[in-house]
């Protein structure tokens, strides 16, 4: 029989005796270390069900995605009890994982596609990347601080996302060499939409970012550029995210 470490706190005081032993064997650190498992997989599909199809997400490579990327390998050990709940969760240097809600809805936002390339400016834990790249062909991401970008890179390798390009760097400029990109994502609040990343985003494509001021409100912007270059921008939701950084660190 299967047995499965049960996530949540409030399970954790009724942990079968019949599958102590099997925990234990695992022991948490080894189980946190391992990608793919099938185990808290029913988290998930509560975290999809409860938080994030209840608000009104229905693109289904993104629930699929949602259902499929183990959030608690992206969350600090500490908060692995955490890892599934209705909110962000601190990362390290003042940043944040986001609420999964807002990891849907803006990856639903951009409608990505099989073949697209994506640009990722924040890559925090490594999390939103991993879930586009579940869908799309490529995801670009860049992260300002050195050590997250690093950790990020060494984690996203381990669970298998070939896929993910992680770069340290000022996302401000995007990446030109990479560019165009069919979607573009922006996970930390910008006083304004940077030009290059508007430069960067192929005809056709779409933008998600937060726009506002660092301790006041904040709008998420979705950006559509058509056929012939035009933009156009539509505020959808007040958001809360951490400020974009500009200079190195
Ligand atoms: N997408 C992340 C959430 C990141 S929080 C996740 O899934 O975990 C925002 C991230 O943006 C932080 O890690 C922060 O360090 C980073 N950041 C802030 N300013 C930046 C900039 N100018 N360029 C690149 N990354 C930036």
């Amino acid at each position: 029989m299967r047995t499965r470490r049960t996530l949540s706190s409030r399970a954790v005081g009724a942990l079968r005796v019949g599958s102590l032993a099997a925990t234990i064997a695992l022991g948490a650190v080894a189980y946190h270390a391992r990608p793919g498992q099938e185990s808290w997989a029913e988290e998930r599909a509560r975290m999809v069900s409860d938080q994030i199809v209840s608000r009104g997400v229905r693109d289904t490579a993104t629930l699929r995605a949602m259902r499929t990327v183990p959030r608690h390998e992206f969350v600090p050990r500490a908060y692995l009890d955490a890892a599934y709940d209705d909110r962000p969760l601190p990362i390290g240097f003042g940043q944040t994982i986001s609420q999964p809600y807002i990891v849907a809805y803006m990856t639903e936002l951009l409608r990505p596609k099989p073949g697209d390339r994506v640009l990722e400016v924040g890559t925090g834990s490594g999390y939103q990347a991993a879930v586009l790249a579940e869908i799309v062909a490529d995801v670009y991401t860049i992260e300002i601080f050195d050590e997250l970008a690093k950790t990020a890179a060494a984690r996203l390798g381990r669970l298998g996302h070939r896929n993910v390009y992680v770069r340290h760097g000022d996302g401000y400029f995007g990446w030109p060499e990479k560019s165009p990109f069919d979607a573009v994502i922006v996970t930390a609040a910008a006083g304004h939409i940077p030009p290059p990343l508007l430069e960067q985003l192929k005809p056709g494509g779409r933008m998600a970012i937060p726009v506002g001021s660092v301790y006041g409100v904040q709008t998420l912007v979705l950006v559509e550029k058509d056929r012939e270059g035009r933009l156009t921008t539509e505020s959808l939701l007040p958001v809360r995210f951490v400020p974009l950084l500009r200079g190195p660190r």
